[in-house]
């Protein structure tokens, strides 16, 4: 990467603010459900500290679109860095503001204050809307770190237009590194076969890494959702399954482009239907040569498609993996995904699995440790592998 890191700026006796991806999933009493993103954001943070700086973390959860929502409020993510950090860890009571001023200025070597989520003031996600917020933000410290992998597609106050404040001391942190770096790597001269399972709702969200995928992979195994988009547009029945009308010729266009770029592309040969949207509904396993009924949908991939993929997986050298293969919400729709996880976690292959609900499945199956790269961030990994950069990453300073 050929940005500033952390390691190439000097904290001692500096107040270092530091952009983390904090948006973890909370429970519907405000506990944190999976903590990886806050441990992922250990070593930059330590680093500080250790250093004589003080870090001033600043991140986004959820999505509560310019207004103060109490169940939002970063308070569980204070306590959960206090207990991993064993210090005291200041939660101020905005993002900016004159108090929030006045807690940095204090703010000592060593010290962490936290600041309140970014996204209660509509100018985070539209700095257009108030440049003075993202001036505000920068007040604060005196050098930049970006560690937001998750959210480094996204050019928002705090994660882009803050930037222009540090014109040469704005550095990637630890973890926005090992992703750069992971990726550049692996995806520059993949090690063949690559094989690449996409899922999730609709081909529309993934229409640009599809063709940027078909340029680089050998095989390309398609499921979930957007799978049914794939089969209408070959004439096939879907019944009620989830689909994009106005991206049949897209789907159309990527068959074709497989075809005569010799890339192996791979839909399900069968599928777990259900007579409703529901953990509960009746279900069928059917082969998808013979249609789906009307008033049945597609929720799960079905064994012999789990076979072939699994295959696949099997004879190949290195596997991306994005988006689930089935609603796997539900517990009855979840096993072509968690098998596809499993299969995945003892492949010696080089792997990465990129995306919240793939990565969730992986740990489920309790052999994460063996996946090469768990990616923090779905969509900037997919914006990467589209782009070949990161907006949030090109407007760090110049190494
Ligand atoms: P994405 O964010 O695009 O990766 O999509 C993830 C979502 O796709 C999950 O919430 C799944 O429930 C959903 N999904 C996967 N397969 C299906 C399906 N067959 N029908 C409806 N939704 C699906």
């Amino acid at each position: 990467m050929e940005k500033l890191k952390i390691k190439n700026l000097d904290v001692y006796q500096k107040k270092v603010l530091i952009r983390v991806d904090f948006n973890v999933p909370l429970d519907e009493n405000q506990n944190i459900t999976d903590d990886s993103r806050i441990v992922a954001a250990l070593p930059t943070i330590q680093y500080v500290i250790n250093n004589g700086g003080a870090a001033i973390l600043m991140s986004h959860l959820g999505r509560p679109k310019g207004h103060r929502a109490s169940q939002l409020c970063l308070a569980p993510i204070a306590h959960k860095l206090e207990e991993y950090l064993g210090q005291n860890v200041v939660l101020a009571p905005d993002s900016v503001g004159p108090d929030v001023q006045a807690l940095a200025d204090k703010l000592q070597p060593g010290e962490v204050l936290l600041l309140e989520n970014l996204r209660f003031h509509e100018a985070e996600t539209k700095p257009e809307k108030d440049p003075s917020f993202a001036k505000q933000l920068a007040g604060l410290g005196d050098i930049y770190v970006n560690d937001a992998f998750g959210t480094a597609h996204r050019s928002h106050s705090s994660t882009a237009t803050i930037t222009k404040y540090f014109p040469n001391a704005s550095a990637a942190g630890f973890l926005v590194e090992k992703e750069i770096n992971f990726l550049g790597k692996t995806l520059a001269n993949p090690k063949k076969p690559f094989v690449t399972i996409i899922g999730g709702a609709k081909i529309s969200t993934k229409i640009g890494v599809l063709k940027t995928l078909i340029e680089k992979v050998d095989t390309l195994l398609i499921g979930g959702g957007m799978a049914y988009t794939f089969f209408k547009a070959q004439g096939i029945a879907i019944g009620n399954s989830i689909h994009e009308d106005e991206f049949l010729d897209t789907a159309r266009e990527l068959i074709k482009a497989c075809q005569s770029q010799g890339v192996e592309l791979l839909l399900p040969l069968d599928l777990k239907i259900a007579d409703d949207y529901n953990n509960n509904a009746h279900t069928q396993i059917i082969d998808i040569k013979d249609g789906i009924p009307e008033g049945w949908q597609g929720l799960d991939i079905g064994p012999k498609t789990v076979d072939l993929f699994c295959n696949k997986i099997k004879d190949s050298q290195t596997v991306l993996w994005n988006g689930p293969l089935g609603v796997f919400e539900f517990s009855n729709f979840k096993k072509g995904t968690n098998q596809i996880a499993n299969t995945l976690a003892q492949s010696p292959a080089t792997t990465i699995v990129a995306g919240g609900d793939c990565v969730s499945a992986v740990k489920a199956s309790g052999n994460a440790n063996n996946i090469s790269h768990l990616s923090t961030g779905g969509g900037s990994t997919l914006e990467y592998i589209e782009y070949g950069s990161l907006p949030c990453i090109e407007a760090l300073s110049d190494a």
